[in-house]
């Protein structure tokens, strides 16, 4: 599939562009998902963590996934980035049906076409901010020199240009979720799914974070993220509500 954009070049939206946003997205189909249930068995109790979920999502929407605790955010979660795989229904990610896919598949799909963000980072922390970024390079087997270029370039691109060669304990919390989110990027997934990333950082850091997801949609990037902070949702263009594994509500808004 063609990408639409890239790292550097920031996409300019055009008013043709933000009119088919206004009138409802029209771009391409990232996941789909139709009946979707998902089962944890314990021992003599079965947990319906999700009881049938229909979901939509497109190129270049910005969503958020809420609902109280215990009600299968991250079950669903962990289902569109490949990280499980559903009890039953059908997934299928950029047309390619997930539902059923080995592990090693699953693997794959996770590596090249998922960017994970996470309330903690999980960075490595003897590592420095190159090297975090490049390790998902490495997985994908690009040679050192591309892979320095490519994680320096994302580096950039979250405003660490002065950052490089810093560990985690260099830096602050809002530097430390840059760095995570430009190792989500660096292998131009076909969506960023973040859950909770502002959730270990103050206020006007989770600000900042939410004005660098903002740039990134804006640049064509297709965003997921968790959150049970409304005025965190209310920068996405979309929220999706969860309550006891089903679908509560899917509102969306117009772009201004
Ligand atoms: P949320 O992220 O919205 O808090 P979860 O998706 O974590 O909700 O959990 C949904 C339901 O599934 C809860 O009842 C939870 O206890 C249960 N659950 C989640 N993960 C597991 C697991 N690995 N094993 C058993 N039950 C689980
Ligand atoms: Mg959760």
């Amino acid at each position: 599939m063609a990408r639409k954009w890239s790292l550097s070049a920031r996409r300019t939206p055009t008013k043709a562009g933000l009119e088919a946003r206004a009138y409802g997205p029209e771009g391409d189909v990232v996941i789909r998902i139709e009946g979707i249930t998902k089962q944890y068995v314990m021992g003599h109790a079965t947990v319906n963590a999700l009881r049938g979920i229909d979901l939509l999502i497109r190129t270049n929407e910005y969503l958020a996934i809420m609902g109280p605790s215990g009600s299968g955010k991250s079950t669903l979660m962990n289902l569109l980035g490949c990280l499980d795989t559903p009890t039953s229904g059908r997934y299928e990610f950029n047309g390619r049906d997930v539902a059923g896919m080995e592990d090693a598949e699953l693997a794959e799909i996770r590596n090249r076409e998922v960017g994970f963000v996470f309330q903690t980072f999980n960075l490595l922390p003897r590592s420095t901010s190159l090297q975090n970024v490049e390790l998902p390079l490495i997985y994908a087997g690009v040679p050192p020199e591309e892979r320095r270029e490519r994680a320096a370039e994302a580096l950039i691109s979250v405003g660490l240009m002065d950052r490089l060669h810093h560990k985690p304990n260099e830096l602050s919390g809002g530097q430390r979720q840059r760095v995570a989110i430009a190792r989500a990027l660096v292998n131009r997934p076909s969506i960023l799914l973040a859950d909770e990333p502002t959730g270990n950082l103050d206020s006007r850091t989770g600000e900042e974070i939410m004005a660098l997801f903002e740039n990134l949609y804006e640049m064509g990037h297709t965003i997921l993220l968790v959150t049970h902070e409304e005025e965190i949702a209310r920068h996405a263009r979309r929220i999706v509500r969860l309550r006891d594994g089903k679908l509560e509500s899917d509102t969306r808004w117009n772009d201004d």
